[in-house]
């Protein structure tokens, strides 16, 4: 007998998503237009900044919200060593040099550990967001403000978050992947969003060769553009995100209810000033849990429950990144602790409640905890 698969996300396309798209197909218009236009407006409002500006992925929202400070080579942009490669990339590709501060209990850097990582360099701290939890901002933008660097947060798993009832996206700049396992996704696409006038006005250019008008150019630009096609996808979805996110909420609470009180393992929980908005579900295995941390996974695997590990190392601990010039490699033990222990368990909006059931009961079971 095949077991079902419990697959760890699941993507629904659905009759909006059609309808805008043979729109924009039937307008002929398909680069940027009118349905990016409303994207930006729509996603502004909801995260409660002036600007969205939209780019054609997160990376590119990555590499323009560092562009357009303006930095200077040598100059130090201080992250999370526990992301996605693409946060590390961004800040090399924007000519930056990157430093790291060590992460706390809730995955994103620790707003104590900041202030070490900080010297006379640094122009810029860049917290992530991870699995949908904003981090602690407060100690974060006090460390910034104490040495004058801009905020620039990796909110690439976090649409809609928030922190202590703010929404993430407004203290400096925010940027958003709209990649295809995404909370709002369109296959590729990004947004940068702002209250800064000034910033806002100058991604607009860096995203259109540097153009104000036809011909007008102000600065080397690049072209970053969304096209009018993926910014009706994600329209299409923005409609189901309130709902769908919900959905991701009451899982997570579904699953670490269960999930409670096992001996080496802990369930993750949101910070009570945090709107966690559940991208990822991404329990901790530790040494004195009845398996390993790969044991389980390979369990789980076997069991058709989907599972990943994201992130299964420090960002910065490859080859490549080791010998690079501008990757300074900090001292963050707490961050190389928890990528041997994590793993991460479906928390899609479309898991029922008997599959709930199953990823809990076979947990338990697999770790003696019945
Ligand atoms: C997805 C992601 C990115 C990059 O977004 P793309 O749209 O895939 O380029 C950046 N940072 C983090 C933390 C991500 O999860």
């Amino acid at each position: 007998m095949s077991i079902q698969q419990i697959p760890i996300t699941k993507l629904v396309l659905g009759e909006e998503e059609e309808r805008l798209v043979l729109e924009v197909i039937r307008s002929g218009q398909l680069a940027s237009g009118p349905k990016v236009a409303e994207l930006e407006r729509v996603f502004a409002e909801a995260h409660e900044v002036k600007h969205a500006v939209a780019v054609n992925n997160g990376t590119t929202a990555l590499i323009a919200a560092v562009e357009v400070l303006n930095l200077q080579p040598g100059d130090e942009v201080v992250t999370s060593p526990f992301t996605f490669v693409a946060t590390l990339n961004a800040i090399l590709a924007a000519g930056a040099t990157a430093r790291f501060a060590d992460i706390g209990d809730d995955f994103c850097i620790d707003g104590s550990k900041v202030e070490a990582a900080i010297t006379d360099r640094t122009k810029v701290i860049m917290p992530v967001h991870l699995y949908g939890q904003a981090a602690d901002m407060d100690p974060i933008s006090l460390a910034a403000e104490s040495v004058g660097a801009s905020i620039i947060e990796d909110a690439a798993q976090a649409h809609l978050a928030g922190y202590k009832g703010r929404p993430v996206g407004a203290w400096g700049q925010a940027t958003f992947s709209l990649y295809a396992t995404k909370n709002l996704m369109c296959g590729e696409g990004g947004l940068i969003t702002t209250n800064d006038d000034g910033i806002a006005d100058r991604l607009r250019l860096l995203r259109n060769q540097g153009m104000r008008q036809r011909y007008q150019y102000e600065m080397a630009g690049n072209n970053y553009r969304l096209t009018d096609l993926q910014a009706a996808v994600a329209l299409g979805q923005w409609g189901r995100l309130a709902a769908s996110t919900a959905a991701r909420q009451t899982n997570a609470g579904l699953l670490t209810d269960g999930l409670d009180g096992i001996e080496g393992f802990i369930a993750p929980r949101a910070e009570s000033d945090r709107h966690h908005v559940w991208h990822q579900y991404t329990v901790r295995v530790l040494p004195e849990a009845k398996l390993s941390r790969d044991e389980l996974l390979a369990a789980l695997a076997e069991q058709g429950i989907g599972c990943g590990v994201y992130y299964p190392k420090v960002v910065f601990d490859y080859d490549c990144y080791r010998t690079h010039p501008d990757v300074i490699a900090d001292d963050v033990p707490h961050a190389f602790a928890i990528a041997q222990q994590v793993i991460s368990l479906p928390v899609h909006p479309y898991l029922t409640g008997s599959e709930i059931d199953r990823i809990v009961t076979t947990i338990r079971g697999l770790l003696g905890a019945n």
